[in-house]
């Protein structure tokens, strides 16, 4: 279902194919709503995704259309996970990119978790 404009979801996107496992990912999390996996081109010490189970293009889509639990599943795991990797104290960054202007590489979404050093500007320029 087209959410703001969005094409459908394409199952055949990446990271779908990473949660049926066609594609390897280095997990560091699943539970019933959300997995998560270290990116493969790292831009921190620490940079990890964040995806929902269920088939969401985007956080417009997520944010629209996902249930109650789903919602509060994957938020509480984004947490946990930023948790159990010890990062609260010294503080990360959590991104989502969204559609055309922010880049968004592959659609189905995810939160980026950002940690491991000072992370400067939020926005260069
Ligand atoms: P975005 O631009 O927000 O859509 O981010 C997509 C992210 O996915 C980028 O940081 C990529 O490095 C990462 N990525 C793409 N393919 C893979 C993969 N097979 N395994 C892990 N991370 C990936």
């Amino acid at each position: 279902m087209p959410v703001n404009g969005l094409p459908p979801y394409n199952s055949q996107n990446i990271f779908a194919r990473i949660l049926r496992g066609e594609i390897p990912a280095r997990k560091i999390y699943e539970d019933e709503f959300a997995f998560a996996f270290h990116d493969i081109n790292p831009q921190a010490p620490t940079h990890v995704l964040v995806i929902p189970k269920g088939a969401y293009c985007s956080f417009a889509d997520f944010s629209a259309t996902a249930t109650e639990a789903e919602i509060t599943g994957f938020i509480r795991a984004v947490g946990k996970i930023a948790r159990d990797l010890g990062l609260e104290a010294p503080g990360y960054r959590l991104l989502a990119n969204t559609g055309e202007h922010s880049g968004q590489e592959v659609a189905h979404f995810h939160i980026h978790l950002f940690a491991g050093r000072p992370l400067g500007r939020m926005i260069p320029g």
